[in-house]
């Protein structure tokens, strides 16, 4: 086949001479709106015209053609090793074209063999069938697109914390790898905050444990808002929240960490004054650093801020 293949790319004039001699093979170029743009030969001679049918609809000529099905063959068809052919009815006559359908830059391209037939009841079998095949490859075009929707909707929901929205750990390890490899080939920084909430227990046990899961609510969009685009933020665990910052020194994580920790401060967010605090830790990737060794870094910062008297952002 690879031969053969070859021949035609090297031979392209020998090639439209004999599609335009066939009388049993049909070319038909047509534009966006299946108005025919050129054809070979034979179909003007099908037609029992005198000049090629150019402008006129496709499905004036070719029946029965449904836009829809059309389109999703065509598109389907292309770059498709095993193309899925349409047989249409020339109009005004019992020839059948098996046409195979490709998506091209300029519109449609169908490649059409005459099947000739006096069998009537054949003829209208055919074109039942194909009408069918029509609208099973239709609805394999709607239902692969759900599919690839729902498969998204999945994956974000594998991906995502249902509490706050935000990012779950097993996404976050899933980044860490990736994004430290990365900073480390390029010599980029990259840091983590790790940040829990101060005696988060007591507000559970003040103010029951809605009011606590709105307090993390309103944390992590107030996290979510701080953050960069290229920044991950986490739900870690219970109160634990990370960030993930690439291309970011300690000291700029800092400035970042001490900005969330002012903010909290000031927000009322269960409207009785009771102020709710974080403490965060922060860690920037050294080069012999493991993901284990970044986390515990980040983890024992976070220890010692707490031991410091909380409400404070300490870089380990
Ligand atoms: P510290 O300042 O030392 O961090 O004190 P803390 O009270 O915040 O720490 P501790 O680990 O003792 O308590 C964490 C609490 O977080 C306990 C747990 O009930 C609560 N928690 C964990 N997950 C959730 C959640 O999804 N919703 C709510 N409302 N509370 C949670
Ligand atoms: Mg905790
Ligand atoms: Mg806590």
């Amino acid at each position: 086949m690879k031969q053969l293949d070859r021949l035609i790319s090297n031979n392209p004039a020998v090639t439209a001479l004999f599609l335009n001699k066939s009388t049993t093979v049909t070319v038909i170029i047509a534009d966006r709106n299946y108005r025919v743009a050129d054809c070979t030969k034979s179909l003007t001679t099908a037609l029992h015209l005198s000049e090629k049918p150019v402008g006129v609809f496709l499905g004036d000529i070719l029946f029965p053609l449904n836009d829809t099905a059309f389109e999703e063959t065509a598109v389907a068809s292309k770059g498709s090793d095993n193309p899925v052919p349409q047989i249409f009815r020339l109009a005004y006559s019992r020839v059948l074209y098996r046409c195979f359908i490709s998506d091209i830059d300029e519109g449609y391209l169908l490649f059409g063999e005459h099947i000739e037939s006096t069998d009537n009841d054949a003829l209208d079998g055919m074109t039942l069938l194909n009408n069918e095949l029509a609208n099973i490859i239709r609805e394999l075009g709607k239902k692969n697109r759900e599919l690839e929707e729902a498969n998204k909707k999945i994956t974000e929901l594998i991906r995502t914390d249902h509490l706050t929205g935000l990012a779950n750990r097993r996404y976050f390890q899933e980044r860490l790898g990736e994004a430290m490899s990365l900073a480390l080939r390029r010599n980029n920084p990259l840091s983590v905050a790790l940040a829990d909430l101060d005696f988060f227990k007591s507000v559970n046990d003040t103010w029951g444990h809605d009011s606590g899961d709105l307090v993390l609510r309103e944390f992590a969009a107030l996290v979510r808002g701080e953050c960069r685009q290229e920044d991950l933020a986490v739900r870690f665990g219970g109160e634990e929240f990370l960030i993930l910052m690439p291309q970011t020194t300690a000291e700029q994580a800092r400035v970042l960490a001490e900005r969330i920790r002012q903010r909290l401060e000031t927000l009322n967010i269960l409207g009785n004054d009771y102020r709710i605090t974080v403490s965060i830790g922060i860690a920037e990737l050294g080069s012999a650093d493991t993901q284990d060794a970044l986390l515990k870094r980040a983890d024992v910062a976070l220890y010692r801020a707490k031991e410091e008297g909380r409400n404070r952002v300490v870089i380990g």
